[in-house]
């Protein structure tokens, strides 16, 4: 549903999809503005691509076999689903459901494609963006990262600038070149679509 505010239209919304390419810095946004809003939830997706270190199953990812995704592709399970640099991933209608039916607004972070079919199934979702300030500063950041090989990272950076041609179709942007002010600007978006 939208709505008039002073800066034109404002739409409500409890499914929150951020998207843009990878390194963008999705994860640490996100991750700072939950600071500030303890009760946003982030559906955890669940993934073929292998565990990083750091990471803990069930809480970024499920990490799940090839068969396993597939099995529950099979059972309908997923909201969508994509295949992204050689691995898969997708939404779990499940957390989807138990975020939505406790009350809570859920956010989303995922990959273009994965994106436009959210919103295409939920019209009602907002859609933000997160895009680097350029390619070469995310190819640094990927590099920096060192969470993927050298071919990994090039296949990354191929789908980026497909991701940022892209931009155009999202509800809001966020560009992420100084983390603070961007954080700040991610909050105000989710903040005024899910104060209703
Ligand atoms: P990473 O391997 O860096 O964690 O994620 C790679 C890309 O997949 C990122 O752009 C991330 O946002 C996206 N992604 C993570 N989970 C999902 C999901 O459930 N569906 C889709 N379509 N993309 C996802």
């Amino acid at each position: 549903m939208a709505v008039a505010s002073g800066s034109g239209v404002r739409r409500v919304a409890r499914v929150i999809v951020v998207s843009g390419p990878s390194g963008a810095g999705k994860g640490t946004l996100i991750a700072n503005v939950r600071r500030r809003m303890p009760h946003l939830a982030v559906a955890v997706s669940a993934t073929t691509r292998a565990i990083r270190d750091g990471e803990v199953d069930g809480r970024e990812y499920h990490f799940l076999t090839p068969d396993e995704f597939a099995r529950r592709v099979e059972a309908g399970e997923f909201v969508e689903h994509v295949e992204y640099a050689g691995n898969r991933y997708g939404t779990l209608r499940s957390e989807l459901e138990r975020i939505l039916g406790g009350g809570d607004s859920v956010v989303l972070e995922i990959e273009l494609r994965g994106a436009r079919e959210v919103r295409s199934a939920m019209p009602g979702c907002l859609t933000v963006f997160v895009k680097p300030p350029s390619l070469d500063e995310l190819e640094r950041r990927l590099r920096a990262r060192a969470t993927e090989s050298d071919a990994a990272i090039s296949a990354r950076l191929e789908t980026s600038r497909i991701e940022m041609a892209a931009i155009d179709e999202f509800d809001a942007v966020v560009n992420n070149a100084d983390v603070d002010v961007a954080t700040d600007a991610l909050y105000r978006i989710i903040d005024d679509a899910t104060r209703g």
